[in-house]
């Protein structure tokens, strides 16, 4: 489960920031999550729980700001919805898109602290 592996980078860089603010508490975490990141949802929560406990961010809540895969047409420059099959066909000329500007997306957007 890489998730594991995600968490545990974005909490060190949440408790990083944590101390060089000094802060004793962290209370909530948003990640922005594309819809091609390959994060699963519920391990994300899991992995979330385990590395947070026993930190001052034990008990904080995890949101997830889900980011839609948009991709955008050379052709015709249509931005449009990708979907999730990697195969993205512009809906206005139909050709075929390798060009995703968003969807890939795992960092983090806010930390509330205190
Ligand atoms: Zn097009």
């Amino acid at each position: 489960m890489h998730e594991l592996g995600l968490m545990s980078s974005a909490m060190d860089a949440v408790l990083q920031q944590a101390r060089s603010r000094g802060a004793q508490r962290v209370h909530r975490i948003v990640l922005r999550i594309g819809a091609l990141a390959g994060v699963e949802p519920e391990s994300l929560r899991f992995a979330f729980d385990v590395v947070t406990r026993d930190t001052i961010a034990a008990g904080s809540t995890l949101e997830v700001d889900a980011v839609p895969a948009r991709a955008r047409c050379a052709a015709c420059a249509e931005d449009f919805d990708a979907g999730t099959d990697y195969v993205f066909s512009c809906p206005r000329c139909g050709q075929l898109s390798g060009d995703l500007r968003q969807g890939r997306e795992l960092e983090l957007a806010q930390i509330e602290m205190s």
